[in-house]
């Protein structure tokens, strides 16, 4: 009888089979649905915080620089120089943490890294793809957001707030995470000369940075926005903390161009002058051009590992339709198969979204874009529809864009 009672209510809240909706049966106990539910969330929530404690305590447990760059291989086309410099100073930022400073006396220093190149060629990409490889905290700011203190607008600081939601408030774990700085280029200092106006947004930002860059204990308040005093603050040490900086740096290859022309007058200048590749100055970027750009000295010296990527040509933007892991192809395909529907592009349609791409110079980000206009009337019918198969050819790719230019005119 006893057992019989026990066999008819959750052995976890007491409650009987009549008061709940389901019981499910374990070989000595039962569980009922709501309880079923807070064990699954607690469970979550346990072995997220686990994943992200998970500390790099020995170097042979950090994937090596040629791993990290095969698995970027498998999300990002092209920008090989980039990712090579990224798993270089991912993997020594890394040995950096594994032996903070031996007998030696020796101490290896934080390998921030800048990244420069134009919008969609897949900087904030990289650097996610490198997080989540890592399984540490992850976030994205984005510079325009802050002002100096006193105007309107939001403290450095509320960058580490960021990093500390996604990290759940766990100190530790936040504080060996990655945050990717994006638009830094827009936090240049507006002018050479000081003017009347404070810079609030520009050089008042890139001061509030040095101290989170160059590594130091900060008040960080936990909901982010500005500091106040009647606030309490959380303190997060930056020094284990990777800053990746990205930005477009639009005109950059000007500056770039006016030094390369300088230093190749005179002797030798003609043979240097045909090894230039004028259609790419980009590869060229050193970090003086981020100075006459407008970021300061102190910021760039902060950030020692600069690195650049190519705009996307034809050829990579056709790879990024089809071959990444997650690719935009593979990704519309999934959608209609979850609908039992078959999805085929003929490869002139591929070609014709590439061509679109081109034009609208977003980089891959117009390829986003592209590809639903192009799908949006195929997403709204097909579910309703009996074809068991969609192929999409150039000529139907083309009327749906046609149907979204007229009406955007
Ligand atoms: P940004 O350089 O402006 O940070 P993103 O990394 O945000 O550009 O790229 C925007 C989108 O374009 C990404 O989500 C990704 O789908 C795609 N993309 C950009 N560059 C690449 C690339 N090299 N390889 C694969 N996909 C890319």
């Amino acid at each position: 009888m006893a057992n019989q009672r026990k066999q008819d209510t959750c052995s976890f809240c007491g409650r009987k089979a009549s008061d709940v909706k389901m019981l499910i049966a374990g070989l000595d106990g039962k569980i009922c649905e709501e309880c079923a539910k807070q064990a699954y969330e607690i469970a979550e929530k346990n072995l997220r915080a686990q994943m992200f404690s998970r500390a790099f305590t020995s170097i042979d447990s950090v994937p090596k620089p040629h791993e990290i760059k095969a698995y970027l291989d498998q999300y990002v086309i092209g920008q090989d120089d980039a990712k090579r410099y990224l798993a270089v100073s991912v993997y020594n930022h890394y040995k950096r943490l594994c032996h903070p400073k031996d007998d030696d006396g020796v101490e290896i220093e934080k390998s921030n890294i800048i990244m420069v190149g134009s919008t969609g060629t897949g900087k904030t990409l990289l650097a996610r793809t490198i997080a989540r490889l890592l399984d540490v905290p992850f976030t994205i700011v984005d510079a325009t957001v802050f002002t100096e203190a006193g105007y309107v607008g939001e403290d450095v600081e509320s960058i580490l707030s960021r990093l500390l939601q996604v990290a759940e408030f766990n100190v530790e774990s936040a504080q060996r995470g990655i945050v990717f700085i994006d638009e830094i280029d827009k936090i240049a200092r507006k002018s050479d000369n000081p003017s009347i106006t404070r810079d609030v947004s520009g050089e008042g930002v890139q001061q509030g940075l040095l101290k989170l860059l160059e590594g130091s204990v900060v008040n960080v308040p936990p909901k982010g926005g500005r500091k106040h005093p009647d606030q309490e603050y959380i303190k997060v040490d930056t020094r284990n903390i990777l800053f990746i900086c990205g930005g477009a740096f639009d005109g950059i290859e000007k500056k770039i161009a006016q030094r390369l022309n300088t230093h190749v007058v005179g002797y030798n200048s003609v043979q240097n002058m045909q090894k230039i590749d004028s259609k790419d100055l980009m590869k060229y970027v050193v970090p003086q051009d981020l100075k006459s750009f407008g970021l300061i000295p102190e910021i760039i010296g902060r950030l020692p590992v600069l690195t650049y990527l190519n705009p996307l040509d034809r050829t990579a933007l056709r790879k990024i339709l089809t071959e990444p892991k997650n690719s935009i192809v593979k990704q519309q395909k999934k959608l209609f198969a979850i609908d039992g529907i078959d999805l085929q592009f003929e490869p002139e349609a591929l070609e014709y979204i590439v061509d679109k791409a081109v034009e609208c110079k977003l980089g891959a980000r117009g390829l986003r874009s592209i590809m639903e206009s192009v799908m949006i009337d195929a997403q709204f019918d097909a579910p309703s529809g009996d074809d068991k198969t969609l192929v999409i050819t150039a000529d139907y790719a083309r009327a749906q864009i046609g149907k979204t230019q007229q009406l955007a005119s």
